[in-house]
């Protein structure tokens, strides 16, 4: 497919947010009776399935401390929902399962779902947890729990399937997708500030609209705008944190064990929830018995995959310590030599998943010797942005919080054709200089 001269929409990215917001807005279009040929137009510079989504460890939850968060993922969990099959999801349900630090955030949480009408179920004290956990998993033996949050829609789906899957809802609902097409520079004319061009690598396409989902690469595009590589933010005293960088990356560890996932079955003969942890009980090696973690928190999470055939999971990131303009990006994910599980993963990752069930012990003979995971490009906040700057760039930064957020595009097609959405309303730039921050919560993890 050659690239046109010019259309309505263009879309810069063909991860989930790019080919989410594309499949809303020819939907809507339509619907209106406006959808043309060249309505929608999504660049990719590569292939579909090269970025952040397509390495994704696909958990899909609701579970957030932030209500504004919550609110966001009741959407996009309704999304994946209606869209179970052609997404890839799978709705196994999500656990999370806490020590007593967590205890408190995690029954607000819970009560807040209520709420919103999110189905779940929350357990508490030590005992009722274990007689829960052991009614599904009858070799669970992790010690320390005293509250278990059981989400019911949720669950995760393949990372590039779902890639794909987007990408044939975005085709056959009408946008025209373009790989291999590079966006290298974009143009203002007129002496206005809004993009009326992309120059790309096989020429140049005029647009009315520009969205920016390029995922971890965002910021190449922050700076073409000269939008702030710093910001300030307002404290509750009043005063302001200067000079934050905008842009940070954290590096996600992951891995897998080579098992067969359909052998795991819950005692009701289901497919395992995703298995979720929060503690601060001592870890120790499985393999050497040295400790791990002695008081202090930490987490990890795991899921028999179909897709990956494997049990997939990972623990909490780390941050990458360069400044963003210093981060290669390419090659990225699995393809990076730089970004990889460290060596101490393998140890942690498998021993956890023993101290959680007896018939894991021993399970790092199995653990798979492969590339994983990949790098996550954060916000000053760690919490999405979701803004238009100079009158018609929208940019969908998700601070990689984003595979579960499927319903994105919806919400942003909503605000491109004109209609702001209150989800969305939270997310918003200007937040920091306003000091209209998300509350944070006690996990180890910074997207909880
Ligand atoms: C290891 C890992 C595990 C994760 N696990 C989860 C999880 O379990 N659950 C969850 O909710 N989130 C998870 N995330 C986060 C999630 O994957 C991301 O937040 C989300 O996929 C980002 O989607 P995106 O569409 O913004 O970016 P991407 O999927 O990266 O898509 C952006 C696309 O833009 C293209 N692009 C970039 N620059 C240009 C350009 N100049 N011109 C044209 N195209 C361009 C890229 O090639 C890419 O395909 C994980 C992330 C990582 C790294």
């Amino acid at each position: 497919m050659s690239l046109p001269s010019k259309c309505e929409y263009l879309i810069i990215g063909g991860g989930i947010h790019g080919l989410s917001t594309a499949w809303h807005l020819c939907k809507k279009l339509a619907n209106k009776g406006q959808l043309k040929e060249d309505s929608v137009v999504v660049l990719e510079k590569t292939k579909v399935g090269e970025g952040a989504t397509s390495v994704a460890c696909g958990i899909v939850r609701n579970n957030y401390y932030q209500p504004a968060m919550r609110r966001l993922m009741a959407h996009s969990v309704n999304v994946w929902n209606e869209n179970a099959e052609a997404l890839t999801f799978r709705r196994v349900g999500y656990m999370q399962i806490n020590s007593q630090l967590m205890h408190e955030g995690m029954s607000e949480v819970y009560h807040q779902q209520k709420e919103i009408g999110y189905d779940s179920t929350f357990i508490e004290g030590a005992s009722d947890c274990d007689k829960y956990m052991k009614e599904m998993l009858p070799d669970w033996q992790a010690q320390g729990i005293t509250s278990v949050l059981h989400e019911k829609n949720s669950g995760y789906g393949a990372n590039l399937g779902a890639n794909m899957g987007f990408k044939k809802l975005a085709e056959s609902a009408g946008a025209k997708i373009l790989e291999g097409v590079e966006a290298t520079n974009l143009i203002s004319s007129n002496g206005s500030g809004a993009v009326s061009a992309v120059e790309t690598n096989q020429g140049t396409i005029e647009c009315t609209q520009l969205v920016v989902a390029a995922g971890p690469w965002v910021r190449k595009f922050w700076e073409i705008l000269e939008l702030p590589n710093s910001v300030k933010i307002k404290q509750p005293d009043g005063s302001y944190t200067d000079e934050i960088p905008m842009w940070s990356y954290m590096a996600l560890e992951e891995g897998e064990l080579e098992v067969d996932p359909h052998s795991y079955k819950t005692a009701q003969g289901n497919e395992y929830p995703v298995i979720h942890v929060d503690t601060e009980s001592t870890l120790v090696s499985n393999k050497s018995g040295d400790v791990i973690h002695e008081n202090e928190m930490w987490g990890f999470y795991y899921k028999p995959d179909v897709y990956r055939n494997g049990i997939q999971g990972g623990s909490s990131p780390y941050d990458v310590t360069k400044p963003a303009s210093e981060v290669s990006i390419d090659p990225y994910g699995h393809k990076s030599n730089e970004f990889q599980p460290r060596a101490s993963f393998e140890d942690k990752f498998t021993s956890a998943m023993a101290f959680c069930q007896k018939q894991f012990d021993g399970c790092h003979a199995k653990y798979k010797k492969q590339k994983a995971g990949g790098i996550g490009c954060v916000t000053p906040d760690r919490f999405p942005v979701f803004d238009q700057y100079r009158e018609n760039v929208y940019i969908i930064a998700d601070a990689n919080h984003g595979y579960k957020m499927a319903g994105v595009g919806d919400l942003v097609s909503d605000e491109v054709l004109g209609n702001k959405s209150d989800i969305l309303e939270p997310f918003r730039f200007s937040r920091y200089e306003e000091g209209k921050l998300h509350p944070v919560s006690n996990s180890p993890f910074p997207w909880s």
